[in-house]
């Protein structure tokens, strides 16, 4: 490998951990800046991507091989042994040619499923946040090249191998490489050089979670030369689960095949006992069992999923797992996140609590603005207290803002980026004030832990500064400061301001400091934070997403609860809620410590009527969704962070952010938001309802007129007719005339109100009791219909190949109507434009032509031994034909669902208020 090689070359066994990082950046001819874009080009250009081999796509061969692995293919191959060894070569080389015609088609469509599905995979390719020419960015991980300064945060997978340069408590796992789960603590000293590849805590090594922390190191390997590369095997979990609709397929498939079986044995043991030769009777056989398969179901498939997946695509929904697009149409609940999600994750602060008042941040043009104490403008040197508290804002704060030559841009967290914001706008410079207190050391923020801290040094004395949810911060303090000197904690006034604002909607966070007593720590003085001064509250504003509202209200039509799962105040979870019309003002929120005080019972009861859980930790956003799968709902989840990969698995569908999330969210999902909106969650599930839709469309169609066909011949056999169909006949019906037109199926365009159904139930399968049943009508109809039509003109013509013509002709002509039947489960074919599906259109009108043509041209004439029918034969088949429009419009009014009309659903959404026990906790 000429990558490996030049590494080796250039970094001759470099001990990487028993080297200090200035020798490391100095070997690697990099710096804590990064590395320059010519340095970085260069570099990529020697040691190659970063990336391991990947399995090469299969084979033309193995895909070629796949497509006669099928079990109804296999019936077709042993139904072309027979015709060789009784010499009907020209029914072998009919059904050789719908082999072939078969394979291809299926080639062809599966070669395009694998490209579309690697376009989809590289919209997740993986990113990693590195410095570069000394400024921060996203960039995917394939760019990364040794120098490369790389920046790790909870969540995350390691993008490379990295030496360590500095960490904040610093967790890794990697039960990938050495298969212990407990993450180990990493950081960024020299180690001795003795120590073993595993125990060398200062590496990360690619592909290991971060799962909480903060860390920065040089890339010291990418791609085959990093440790994983060098175990060679791509351990990452592509989600190659086995499909159920697959497996459904499947089982219909050996159903359909049985069935088959026993119709064929049938049909030669009738025959025989009839007195037909066995010969005959065994191409008969033979013929029924190529007219009941249905061979187009499995490319139709195919192609159905393919274009459901790809238009959900276009609506910000990537499907991970393929079995989503399924269960997605049947989905009863829907958990969402606030932040983010259901509001924009635009955060600004707008008020400011301190020193028992209220304060009012007024936003001016670009980093400018006021602020006001009961509408008057007041400067900031007059309000300590407020000072004080923007100080500690910007000082447990890893987020950045700069200035532009149009305003200002803001990265990192949202929450932290407003505080920035807030705080430069009232005229205190981030930079400054981070220059003016040194970094002892820092807890960054985590949502498990609610608030992140730093210890700072200032004029010679340590000081502790803490941010984050209020309740968690007052837990910490015994004093309240207040521009004139220390007060005690008044926890009723602070309740009640915070309470004040929550109930505007507005995100609020705890502020408070001290001053720490002499010598000054080195490490955080944890696990208890004690002592400390309580500074006030700031509250920020965070709009709900546009088109939410809508969204929940077209769920509430579907049929699909939508609960409110969020890490946020109860009150301001309350009031973001009733903005969107998730629940009333007045609505029951749950909060995580009511939860955790539930037995598994008791949440079970709460699930069901609670709209809105609050300050919930992802550990109880598990037990929410298993609460819910217990009472047989099918939740879909959504959640971002690390410890949120448990409940996204336990959900029948986890739901991850394309934009916030974390790789390891990310990895647990089944479906991932391109753009983090709820309203996308919501067009996914129309989606999979359209396709599930036309999966059942095609199979209702298929399996209907081979019913149809199969009842002829059984018929016609018991009465002691001749056989109504040839064995050519009935491929040329099968594949050719039915096989343009169940593909076209699969692009039917959605029903308008497939929102407004409830949600199909789990257990119900591919066909419905409803559609099974119309498809005995249908196959009654037909074959009644086709059987009649052969006798008349056998009767009249005594010839028998116009007989068999007239009944082939009378099949397609059922199947073309029979087509139009099938489009809408529900809707009548009056309902549907013949155009807005085009492609059924045309393949409606190619096969009637085709068929047509067959009749005259002679070498189909010799093949499908038929011949041209008269006019008047053709006006007695079209009403025959038309009566399965009749037959199929009486069964769709008989048994036409209830009325999609909101709320008709047997599930009805619960008013969260009902049965509330009176005011929801505030936490
Ligand atoms: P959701 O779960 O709907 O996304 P959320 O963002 O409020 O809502 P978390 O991110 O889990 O949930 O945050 C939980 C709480 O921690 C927040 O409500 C807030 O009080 C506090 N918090 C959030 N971000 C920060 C931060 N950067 N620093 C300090 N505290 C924070």
């Amino acid at each position: 490998m000429a990558e490996r090689s030049a590494i080796a070359q250039d970094y001759p066994a470099a001990d990487w951990h028993a080297l200090p990082s200035e020798a490391v950046a100095e070997l690697l001819s990099t710096s804590e800046h990064g590395l320059s874009p010519e340095s970085v080009a260069a570099r990529l250009a020697r040691y190659g991507p970063n990336q391991l081999p990947e399995a090469p796509p299969p084979s033309d061969l193995e895909l070629i091989l796949h497509q006669f692995r099928s079990p109804l293919v296999l019936i077709l191959m042993a139904a072309g042994v027979a015709t060789i060894v009784l010499g009907k070569y020209v029914d072998t080389a009919v059904i050789a040619a719908v082999l072939v015609i078969n394979a291809t088609v299926g080639f062809i469509q599966e070669r395009r499923a694998e490209r579309a599905a690697r376009a989809l995979m590289r919209l997740l390719t993986p990113h990693a946040r590195v410095v570069r020419n000394g400024q921060e960015r996203d960039i995917e991980s394939v760019d990364l090249v040794p120098g490369d300064v790389v920046l790790l945060e909870s969540g995350m997978r390691v993008p490379a191998d990295l030496r360590l340069t500095s960490t904040t408590a610093l967790q890794i796992d990697e039960s990938l490489l050495t298969g212990e789960s407990i993450p180990v603590a990493k950081q960024a000293g020299v180690l001795a050089a003795e120590v073993p590849a595993t125990d060398r805590t200062n590496l990360a090594y690619l592909g290991t979670i971060v799962v909480s922390g903060r860390g920065r190191g040089y890339v010291v390997a990418t791609g085959e030369r990093t440790q994983l590369g060098a175990i060679a095997a791509s351990l990452r979990d592509t989600g190659t689960t086995a499909n159920p609709l697959e497996i459904r397929l499947k089982r219909f498939s050996r159903v359909i095949g049985i069935a088959v079986g026993i119709a064929a044995a049938i049909a030669f043991v009738i025959g025989v006992l009839l007195g037909e030769s066995p010969t005959d009777m065994f191409l008969v056989a033979v013929a029924l069992a190529v007219a009941s398969i249905p061979e187009g179901l499995p490319i139709a498939f195919t192609i159905t999923l393919a274009l459901g997946v790809q238009r959900m695509a276009r609506r910000n929904a990537i499907i991970r797992r393929l079995p989503a697009v399924e269960t997605l149409g049947s989905t009863t609940v829907i958990g969402s996140d606030k932040t983010g999600t259901l509001t924009e994750n635009r955060m600004t602060v707008q008020q400011i609590w301190a020193n028992g008042r209220h304060f009012q941040v007024a936003a001016g043009e670009n980093l400018t603005g006021e602020l006001l104490a009961d509408g008057i403008p007041t400067p900031l040197v007059e309000q300590p207290t407020v000072a004080q508290l923007l100080i500690t804002a910007i000082l447990t704060n890893e987020a950045e803002v700069y200035r532009t030559h149009d305003g200002f841009a803001t990265q990192g967290d949202p929450t932290e980026a407003a505080l920035l914001v807030a705080a430069a706008r009232l005229g205190l410079e981030p930079e400054q004030v981070r220059d003016r207190y040194d970094l002892l050391t820092d807890l960054p923020f985590e949502p498990e832990r609610q608030y992140s801290a730093s210890v700072r040094l200032h004029d010679g004395a340590a000081w502790l500064f803490v941010k984050g949810a209020p309740e968690r911060i007052l837990a910490m303090c015994d004093a309240q400061a207040r521009d004139d000197g220390l007060a005690p904690l008044d926890l009723g006034e602070v309740h009640a301001a915070l309470d004040a604002m929550a109930a505007d909607g507005l995100r609020v966070l705890g502020f408070a400091s001290v001053r720490l007593p002499h010598p000054p720590p080195t490490e955080m003085p944890l696990p208890e934070l004690r002592g400390l001064h309580f500074l006030g509250l700031a509250g920020m504003m965070d709009p709900p997403r546009p088109g939410v509202r809508e969204a929940i209200a077209n769920c509430r039509d579907a049929g699909i609860r939508v609960i409110m799962i969020t890490g946020d105040h109860a009150v301001t979870a309350r009031a973001i809620g009733a903005q969107l019309g998730l629940a009333g003002r007045d609505a029951l929120v749950v909060t995580g410590t009511q939860l955790a005080a539930m037995s598994d019972a008791e949440l079970d009861e709460v699930v069901r009527r609670a709209s809105i859980f609050a300050r919930v930790s992802p550990d109880q956003k598990l037990r929410i969704v298993q609460a819910l799968r217990r009472r047989g709902e099918v939740v879909a989840v959504t959640g971002d962070g690390v410890n949120d990969a448990p409940a996204l698995r336990a959900a029948d569908i986890g739901i991850a952010m394309g934009k916030s999330g974390t790789d390891v969210a990310r990895e647990a999902s089944s479906m991932i938001l391109a753009d983090d909106n709820f309203v996308s969650i919501v067009a996914a599930v129309e989606e999979g309802r359209i396709t599930f839709d036309n999966l059942r469309n095609v199979t209702f169609f298929l399996v209907s007129t081979g019913a149809a066909t199969v009842l002829a011949i059984l018929t016609a056999l018991t009465l002691r007719w001749p056989i109504p169909f040839l064995p050519t006949q009935l491929i040329w019906l099968n594949v050719v005339t039915n096989g343009l037109q169940d593909v076209a199926l699969a692009f039917e365009p959605g029903e308008r109100g497939v929102l407004r159904r409830r949600p199909r139930p789990r257990t119900e399968g591919l066909l419905s009791r409803t559609l099974w049943e119309r498809t005995i009508v249908a196959g009654i109809v037909m074959g009644i219909g086709t059987l009649a039509m052969f006798w008349w003109e056998l009767n009249q013509s005594g010839s028998l190949t116009q007989a068999q013509t007239v009944a082939l002709t009378t099949m397609v002509i059922f199947q073309m109507f029979q087509v139009g039947n099938s489009r809408s489960e529900r809707l009548s074919v009056f309902q549907k434009s013949p155009f807005s599906n085009p492609f059924l259109f045309i393949a409606t009108t190619a096969a009637l032509l085709i068929h047509i043509a067959a009749l005259y041209f002679p070498p189909t004439q010799f093949v499908l031994r038929v011949e041209p029918i008269s006019l008047d034969a053709w006006l007695r088949i079209i009403p025959v034909a038309a009566t399965i429009i009749v037959a199929m419009e009486i069964h769709k009014l008989i048994r036409r669902p209830r009325p999609d009309r909101p709320g008709s659903g047997g599930r009805r959404f619960v008013p969260a208020a009902v049965g509330s026990p009176g005011p929801a906790q505030t936490g």
